[in-house]
């Protein structure tokens, strides 16, 4: 990967386990599948999701890459040219917990969460 070290720190920790600003109160609150950012951490909800965190911290932050955090998935993407790619290990955890649910997070999301995707 030929990014420089301000798109990818290996050493930068996740946010947390769910999307940061979902749970900060932006939004509905629930989320179908979280994005890491690969220069600063932040957790972030997919473009499927009714809030699509993650991209609008690419955008707001300048911060070009996340990684996936779902459990099993270690891609990259890279906003700028629209291509996945391989990338380094990040900091642990590397996604949120196997038992926390796809959509989640539990107890948040209501029973239509179908109609309201992306
Ligand atoms: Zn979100
Ligand atoms: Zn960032």
């Amino acid at each position: 990967m030929s990014s420089n070290a301000e798109e990818v720190n290996a050493s930068v920790p996740p946010s947390g386990t769910g999307c940061a600003d979902c749970l900060a109160g932006d939004g509905p609150g629930w989320w179908l599948h979280l994005r890491r950012c690969a220069a600063c951490g932040h957790v972030g909800c997919c473009d499927n999701s009714p809030s699509q965190h993650a991209t609008a911290h690419a955008e707001g932050s300048g911060h070009p890459v996340i990684q996936s955090f779902e459990p099993g998935e270690d891609w990259f993407y890279d906003y700028r040219t629209g291509d996945s790619l391989n990338g380094p290990r990040l900091a642990p955890p590397d996604s949120h917990p196997s038992d926390q649910p796809v959509p989640g997070p539990a107890g948040a999301v209501p029973s239509d969460w179908h109609d309201h995707l992306n």
